[in-house]
């Protein structure tokens, strides 16, 4: 069975946490020499998570979460989560709820909980101090002239005609900007640094833009607002963030970020940026899975098919197998996209291990076994999970009527179909042997019943005589069968750079049509009866599932988190010549 696939490969989670394996990290390196030396003195090691507020978690934020909170675990240090919340039109509190939500889930708690627009104050006043060092002034060009005056990566910018404002005249212009006097869009504070710099982050950049909106945290105190460059730095500083992680497309800005720490004399806080994560079939931006959610082509951020956290928490992914696979991918300085395949498998060794098994029928087809006593109902033992004897075992209902997959019965067998058909005989699964007979149709000429008759001998799904059957299937009672909906997700995209596309065109142009299929009435043993919401369970040979939110008291709705078969221990066998254990 498909469960061979599923042994522990050399990147599996045990290992990661075996820090002689574990993969190279150039960022704990990095910590540990920084403390080795102490560069911050005596100063404990301080991270921060920096989400801004604007969109839920993904897969992706995941990777910074592990080595944000993760490594200042490792040294004995603190993480602080703080929300960059400056751009107070996309930002809101269901955000801020659902980002904490996310964060606990995965397994971290923070030090202190933050927010950039508690510095608001602060910012302003050092706003000033490098007006008042010359190093900063109100310009009243517009948007776009300030973008054509900039220059390219091959031309140098050009200066602005404001840019040599006396420091009086910048004092009142940005308090007057403060107080609400100008409109939108009608002024900005900026750096004064080089307009001729080959970096364009330093050419001038914008600190302050004048937005009369409302704030979720401030309301309508302030009517303007820093940009994240201002901000993420002094934020940092002001929190005494030693280690201030981001992703590699951040590089750029580490200037930026330095020069107004040191022109500030402020805690001298250090950026370093690693790979971002991604993975084919998948889409990381907050803006693309904003418009999926808006647009209704998924039911909200935490649909099963989204890379969100929530979604993939939803689908029944759990937070170990989350933060094995961002583990096992350490740090690095390139930007690489891996295979789904990858995540799926870390998956499913972590289900394989903890998952109860069930025995679940998505596709029913009734089997009638015409030589079973029909009032006689037996209880038959079977394993919870083969891979922990500790799960015990459960009674499982027999009866002369059972349902099993549609797949499982041909009444003309292809070649190889080693399942059910005319005159096979095959195990049900911990019961009997049994023999396929007849079958019933409907006036469309479609199987709707199979008769067949049973060996009483092979209870338990032995013969005595030492008959074998190619063939085991598993069924469901159907006296005691509870019904269920059960949700079938496939890949979101399907192409694996949902972005690839023809000129013009749209990722929503590689929606994948088929990502989702909703069955009505599949048949479950009736211990299902107790499953809790967000349960995993492995309905034995179909797949791992969880029990949706959607689900009432009277209907229950599974989703499937992955089917049984791991293409990852396939890849992973054509191209290693077979090197993984099976
Ligand atoms: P956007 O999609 O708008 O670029 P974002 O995903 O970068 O947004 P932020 O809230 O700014 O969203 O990210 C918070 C932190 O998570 C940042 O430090 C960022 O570097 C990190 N991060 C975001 N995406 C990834 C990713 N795919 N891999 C690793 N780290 C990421
Ligand atoms: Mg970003």
């Amino acid at each position: 069975m498909t469960n061979a696939g599923e042994s522990k490969t050399a990147m599996s989670s045990a290992d990661s946490e075996n820090p002689e394996t574990r993969p190279s990290n150039f960022l704990r390196d990095q910590i540990a020499e920084d403390v080795r030396t102490k560069k911050f003195g005596d100063a404990v090691v301080q991270t921060r998570f920096p989400p801004e507020p604007n969109g839920y978690l993904h897969i992706g934020h995941a990777k910074a979460i592990c080595i944000d909170f993760g490594l200042a675990d490792e040294v004995g240090g603190k993480t602080n989560l703080r929300f960059d919340d400056t751009n107070p039109e996309k930002e809101e509190q269901e955000y801020v709820d659902a980002i904490q939500k996310d964060i606990r889930w995965l397994g971290f708690d923070w030090e202190r909980l933050c927010f950039a627009s508690d510095y608001f104050a602060q910012l302003y006043e050092w706003a000033l101090q490098l007006i008042k060092a010359g190093k900063a002034y109100v310009d009243d060009l517009t948007a776009e002239e300030i973008r054509q005056h900039r220059g390219t990566l091959t031309e140098p910018g050009k200066d602005s005609p404001y840019r040599d404002r006396s420091v009086e005249e910048n004092i009142d212009l940005l308090q007057r900007m403060k107080k609400g006097e100008f409109p939108d869009g009608s002024r900005v504070l900026r750096a004064k640094i080089d307009m001729a710099s080959p970096n364009l982050n330093m050419r001038d950049p914008v600190m302050y833009r004048i937005l009369h909106a409302t704030h979720h945290r401030t309301g309508d105190e302030w009517c303007i607002y820093p940009m994240y460059d201002y901000a993420h730095g002094q934020s940092d500083s002001i929190e005494h963030v030693t280690h201030s992680m981001c992703s590699l497309e951040f590089a750029d800005h580490q200037p930026l970020y330095r020069w107004f720490i040191d022109n500030l004399g402020i805690f001298p806080s250090q950026q370093i940026e690693f790979d971002r994560l991604n993975f084919t079939y998948t889409l990381l931006s907050k803006r693309k899975l904003l418009q999926l959610v808006q647009e209704r082509y998924v039911s909200g951020w935490d649909d099963p098919r989204m890379p969100t956290l929530s979604g993939l928490r939803r689908r029944g992914f759990t937070s170990e197998a989350i933060r094995a696979v961002v583990t096992s991918l350490g740090a690095s300085r390139t930007n690489v996209v891996q295979d789904i395949e990858l995540l799926e498998h870390f998956q499913r060794d972590d289900l394989n291990h903890r998952a109860r098994r069930a025995m679940a029928v998505l596709r029913p087809l009734k089997l009638v076994i015409d030589n079973y006593p029909p009032d006689q109902v037996e209880f038959v033992e079977v394993a919870n999970n083969p891979e922990d004897p500790s799960a015990g075992t459960r009674q499982v209902p027999f009866s002369r009527e059972v349902y099993i997959e549609q797949d499982d019965f041909r009444e003309v067998p292809p070649p190889k179909y080693y399942r059910l058909s005319p005159g096979k005989e095959v195990r049900l699964r911990n019961a009997y042997f049994i023999t396929a007979q007849s079958v019933v149709k409907d006036a469309a000429g479609n199987v709707v019943e199979v008769h067949c008759t049973y060996d009483p001998a092979s209870r338990g799904g032995n013969s005595p005589d030492g008959r074998k059957v190619k063939s085991t299937i598993h069924w469901v009672s159907a006296a005691h069968a509870l019904s269920a909906e059960t949700r079938l997700y496939d890949k979101l995209f399907t192409k694996p750079d949902p972005g690839d596309v023809p000129e013009g065109g749209s990722f929503l142009d590689n929606l994948n049509p088929k990502s989702l299929e909703v069955l009505t009435d599949a048949k479950l043993e009736p211990s299902l009866a107790e499953v809790k919401v967000g349960e995993s369970l492995q309905f034995e040979r179909v797949g791992y599932f969880c029990l949706d939110p959607d689900s009432t008291g009277s209907k229950l709705v599974f989703n499937r988190t992955l089917p049984l078969k791991d293409s990852w221990a396939k890849i992973e066998k054509t191209t290693s010549g077979g090197g993984a254990a099976r």
